[in-house]
């Protein structure tokens, strides 16, 4: 499974060079990214690689501290040294406090998720995230999945919002589905419905796209005001979608410029 984080490490590059105005931004995850490969595989080493069973939705119940805890001062060093100036601050602070304080602040991320990504006050909730996404991950590939049942618009396995949606070719057409922002699963999910109020209007469902990025589009819906970025996967079968998500950020000032709300912030902030 570990070949999931290298193609990400890989495309983050690629996007790099291609887009200089998200450079920054890249090069900051390519890091991030290679610390959560690592993270991942060492679950996978000390936790096993058996798959168990898990009830729907229930995912978030797996939370081990004793696991989580020993492993978070490396990625506190990892952001001090490397990201932006507010999260590296807040990551020196946490350094000074316990284990107890960490755990805290991990279970609070864990239980509320992450509404309050953005600005300064969100920093902990980023670090966490960043600390957090690899372990989901490596718990939602070592469950039972349940059989789909209908098309919910947060995550079967952990409740989470959708980070990103894709398009993925299928017969002479394309699927759509939704990722999850914590776990990262991938959901099937019907193509003309709003994922956030389920808004199911063609005619207050507005697709933005930028001649520039001819894969990635903006669906926005005119009901709840909320948006999230679509990478179709027939039209570039090299996008990775959670990185590609985080490059093309003039879709998004596109979205912010006409009053709309994103539906899940990344890990960038944006
Ligand atoms: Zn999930
Ligand atoms: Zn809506």
């Amino acid at each position: 499974m570990n070949g999931k984080w290298d193609a990400r490490i890989r495309r983050a590059g690629e996007l790099a060079q291609a887009h200089p105005f998200a450079s920054e931004g890249l090069r900051f995850y390519q890091r991030l990214a290679q610390f959560q490969k690592f993270l991942y595989g060492s679950f996978e080493t000390d936790c096993g690689q058996a798959t168990r069973p898990c009830a729907p939705g229930a995912l978030r119940d797996e939370f081990d501290p004793f696991v989580l805890l020993p492993r978070f001062p490396s990625l506190l060093g990892l952001v001090e040294a490397s990201a932006p100036s507010i999260l590296a601050q807040s990551a020196r602070a946490l350094q000074n406090e316990g284990a107890k304080r960490w755990q805290a602040m991990l279970e609070k991320f864990w239980w509320d998720g992450n509404e309050s990504a953005a600005g300064a006050a969100g920093a902990e909730t980023v670090i966490s995230w960043i600390f957090l996404q690899p372990y989901a991950e490596y718990l939602a590939d070592h469950i039972e999945r349940p059989a789909p049942s209908g098309t919910p618009s947060v995550c079967p396995l952990c409740g989470g919002k959708p980070q990103v949606a894709a398009f993925r070719p299928e017969g002479d057409g394309a699927k759509r589905s939704l990722i999850c922002a914590l776990c990262s699963t991938e959901w099937d999910y019907r193509r003309i419905v709003c994922p956030s109020c389920g808004e199911e209007d063609v005619h207050k469902l507005a697709v933005y796209s930028a001649a520039e990025f001819k894969h990635v589009r903006v669906d926005a819906c005119d009901s709840c005001r909320s948006y999230l970025k679509t990478v179709d996967l027939t039209k570039n079968g090299l996008a990775v979608p959670v990185v590609d998500e985080l490059a093309m950020i003039p879709l998004d000032l596109w979205a912010a410029e006409h009053g709309y709300a994103k539906l899940q912030t990344n890990l960038l902030g944006i």
